[in-house]
């Protein structure tokens, strides 16, 4: 990696470290058919390892504006991980209906469809600029079977997970390590469900949800106490 000696960077080591964790680790228990883990699990390592980082210098950092720079990278992180793939998807199931339904995929179709979901999910407190009609077109993973919602997924995953770990449980170490271990040996929603976390129900993007909550709190004491 590209190593600034800023926070960021120490966010992207945590990161990457997760995943080598995750490969290390599934490499080592599973047979080689088994070892590579599916997308839907990928970046369940990586973002744990991140929030892990976060917990540990919220807990340590007694500096006012470092704590506000930090709540803020972790709001603005759920934002662009959770709530803008998870718009991303839903775009993405409305090209694939239309191609359903035949009506032309034009340049102009695109445009205005991404347009009225960007307004959808912003509402009228967020001034809708024209030009971001065209984003759509500079987003590769639209060309990926619904890749996007796998980041919504992921990260709502790790933050519960990183709240067991942070908090000392060991019961969850271990089903944390069983998951790091597991690999593609099973469907991934039942290597979720070892690990405790269990997408069947809508508690993992619940709890996602009541964090960013929490979070917009803590900046808004932290800023005006
Ligand atoms: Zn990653």
């Amino acid at each position: 990696m590209n190593f600034n000696g800023n926070l960021n960077s120490v966010f992207t080591l945590a990161h990457e470290m997760g995943h080598s964790l995750h490969s290390y680790h599934s490499n080592r228990a599973r047979d080689y058919h088994y070892a590579d883990y599916r997308i839907f699990v990928a970046e369940v390592a990586s973002t744990t390892a991140e929030l892990l980082l976060h917990k540990y210098l919220m807990a340590n950092c007694k500096d006012k504006n470092v704590r506000i720079y930090l709540l803020c990278h972790l709001a603005d992180e759920i934002r662009g991980t959770v709530y803008r793939q998870t718009m991303f998807a839903e775009y993405e199931k409305m090209i694939h209906e239309k191609a359903e339904k035949g009506i032309p995929l034009t340049a102009d179709e695109l445009s205005n469809s991404y347009f009225e979901l960007n307004k959808l999910y912003h509402g009228s407190s967020v001034a809708p600029d024209d030009k971001i009609r065209m984003e759509w077109a500079r987003i590769p993973h639209f060309y990926y079977n619904f890749y996007v919602y796998k980041y919504a997924t992921g990260f709502s995953a790790a933050i519960q997970l990183s709240e067991e770990l942070y908090s000392g449980n060991a019961a969850a170490s271990a089903r944390y390590k069983q998951f790091l271990e597991a690999g593609d040996s099973k469907d991934v929603l039942d290597i979720m469900l070892d690990a405790g976390v269990d997408f069947r129900s809508g508690k993992p993007v619940k709890s996602c949800i009541k964090l960013f909550t929490e979070l917009v709190n803590q900046l808004e004491k932290e800023l005006f106490s």
